[in-house]
């Protein structure tokens, strides 16, 4: 299986692999990638494999079977080539700007609100986010991205850790997201704020919130009996 090599660091932007596999010519397998597939509300990062000069552009990334599959616009790419490969850094770093944002605000929303994120979607634009809250108000949830924003001010790191299933489920915070986890996950990967937030987390996100900006509310959506959607841009 390919090595991720987004997991333990998010700012790799050229690294070199060997082709594993090809499929109807244009999907690939490498044996070690830092190309984020699509999955957890962020979307798949795209840029080029590059076999002696020659780019051979990527235009999706999924996961399949446990597999990073890189699907590439032309044909050309052999088991065992050598390759180079270049993330397109904007987007990915766009999507890392908004992925840590939105836990930010999940944070933020769950402690004040006991709000739950239902569903969130990252684009290059924007995200959206999908909560249920009891006693919205839209004063109330200006008030939210307004202490997200006075929290980004704080000079916090974001980390990575690693945890065993037992250690997971034995803290609280962490435990309200555990019980849906596949139960042949062993290890789990933390995403940590500072000492502000900590989730299991599959995504790219930055090293210090600071990078984020400044959280900008463009629109919120009635979804029905205690559900609400967002909408926030990036400064
Ligand atoms: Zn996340």
């Amino acid at each position: 299986m390919a090595r991720a090599l987004y997991m333990d660091d998010s700012y790799l932007k050229r690294w070199n692999a060997k082709v594993s596999s090809v499929k109807d010519e244009k999907y690939i397998t490498l044996d070690n990638t830092a190309f984020y597939p699509k999955g957890g509300g962020q979307p798949w990062d795209e840029g080029y494999i590059i076999k002696n000069n020659e780019k051979f552009r990527v235009v999706y990334v999924g996961k399949f079977s446990g597999e990073i599959s890189h699907e590439v616009e032309i044909s050309g790419l052999k088991v065992g080539d050598i390759v180079s490969c270049e993330l397109d850094w904007e987007r990915r770093y766009t999507f890392m700007r908004y992925h840590t944002a939105s836990h930010l605000i999940s944070n933020i929303l769950y402690n004040r609100a006991n709000a739950k994120i239902t569903g969130n979607q990252i684009e290059m634009d924007k995200t959206r986010m999908d909560f249920s809250m009891i006693d919205y108000s839209p004063e109330k949830l200006q008030a939210y991205v307004d202490e997200a924003n006075s929290i980004i001010q704080q000079d916090l790191l974001i980390t990575i850790e690693y945890m065993s299933r037992q250690d997971v489920l034995g803290k609280p915070e962490l435990a309200r997201l555990a019980v849906g986890l596949p139960e042949n996950i062993k290890e789990f990967r933390i995403v940590k704020i500072g000492d502000v937030d900590i989730q299991v987390d599959g995504g790219t996100h930055v090293n210090n919130l600071k990078e984020i900006g400044t959280i900008e509310l463009t629109k919120t959506v009635n979804k029905g009996k205690n559900n609400r959607r967002m909408y926030f841009v990036l400064k």
